[in-house]
């Protein structure tokens, strides 16, 4: 591997994923390191004993801008994505009113994460690797990993992780970027994934929830490509999740199904399935102005979708902006 030009990314997210998908397009070798078991991020997926899936991170993406446009014409193209009709509503205090906006709302297709692995089919990841440091060198950026192993060197470094996470990374050695990065919060967010015996009958699919302790309920099997069994996503709200961070995932999971039912004003039926999972880092606050950070100097880069949009389109063209930052400076 060319000692200068390689890249490495750290984090195979949406930013990562499209960073390094960029890059190697332009001829330029590069490796991707995550620390879970699948790509995606926080646009995953994830399946219950019972077989059935659930998009438990991000639920669906909408499009502004035309690079991203037509990057999501291709998924459309390949059966990667695919628009979600469901019937989605504003749901408050018991009232149901419909959504004034009419936006197209995309999913994964057979499941969110399917975007991510598709990008990933055709780069070098290595997963289930936690990098837990780096290091500067002359010729670049060396990696350890959690067992040990050093990587690289690589001529540029990428962290396509949280503020937060960068910062712990560097060992607080990021220069002014610092001060940039360190007040971006990400709200947290519990996430339960119910799935009935029967059908759980109320007139929607989705519902914006503004109503303590939910932001939004979904039936994930109403997106397409989904088996039928008839499964939710649940998410509380970033104010609910800091008061019960802590608590264990099976109390959250059962605390949150007792509101759903208020919420909905169903009685109790009954179920297949109950989990929750714990976002400790899901939206960002306030995204910095910016799409990515390169300091030239440092050889270093940072992206995600904490800078320029809070959302699958706001990372994707963060990762986008990083790789031709890296492309336009001087070697
Ligand atoms: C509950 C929830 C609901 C959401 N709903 C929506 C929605 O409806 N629409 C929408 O557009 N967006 C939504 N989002 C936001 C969307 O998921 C994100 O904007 C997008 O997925 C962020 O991508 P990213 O690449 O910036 O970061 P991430 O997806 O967080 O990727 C970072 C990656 O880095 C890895 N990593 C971190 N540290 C290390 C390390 N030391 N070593 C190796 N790997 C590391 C992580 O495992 C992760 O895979 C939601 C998010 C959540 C959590």
């Amino acid at each position: 591997m060319d000692r200068i030009k390689s890249v490495g990314v750290i984090g195979a997210g949406m930013a990562g994923l499209a960073c390094a998908g960029a890059l190697q397009a332009a001829g330029i070798p590069v490796a991707l390191f995550e620390k879970s078991r699948g790509v995606g991020g926080r646009m995953a997926t994830r399946r219950t004993e019972s077989g059935s899936a659930f998009d438990h991170g991000a639920q669906y993406f909408t499009v502004r801008d035309l690079r991203f446009r037509q990057q999501v014409e291709q998924w459309c193209l390949a059966g990667t994505a695919a628009l979600w009709l469901g019937r989605i509503i504003r749901l408050e205090q018991g009232v149901i009113s419909e959504l004034n906006e009419p936006i197209d709302r995309y999913v994964g297709l057979p499941a969110m994460n399917s975007i991510a692995k598709s990008l990933a089919s055709k780069l070098n990841v290595n997963l289930n690797c936690t990098i837990q440091s780096i290091h500067s060198f002359d010729d670049g950026w060396g990696l350890t990993d959690s067992n040990q192993v050093l990587h690289g060197p690589f001529g540029r470094l990428v962290l396509a992780i949280p503020p937060q996470q960068a910062i712990q990374l560097t060992q607080a050695n990021l220069g002014a970027t610092q001060a940039l990065i360190c007040d971006i919060e990400l709200a947290p967010c519990w996430a339960v994934m119910v799935q009935f015996e029967q059908r759980f009958d109320v007139p929607y699919d989705a519902a914006f929830v503004h109503q303590a302790p939910f932001t939004w309920v979904a039936r994930n099997s109403s997106k397409p490509g989904r088996d039928t069994s008839d499964c939710w996503v649940l998410h509380a709200s970033p104010e609910w999740t800091k008061e019960h961070l802590e608590q264990p995932a099976d109390q959250v999971a059962g605390q949150l199904l007792d509101e759903f039912w208020h919420v909905t004003g169903q009685s109790p039926q009954p179920v297949a399935a109950l989990a929750a999972h714990r976002w400790r880092f899901a939206i960002p606050r306030k995204p910095l102005q910016q799409r990515s950070i390169f300091d030239p100097k440092q050889r270093l880069g940072l992206c995600g979708d904490w800078c320029g949009g809070p959302r699958i389109e706001g990372a994707f063209l963060s990762g986008i902006a990083m790789a031709e930052a890296i492309l336009n400076s001087p070697s």
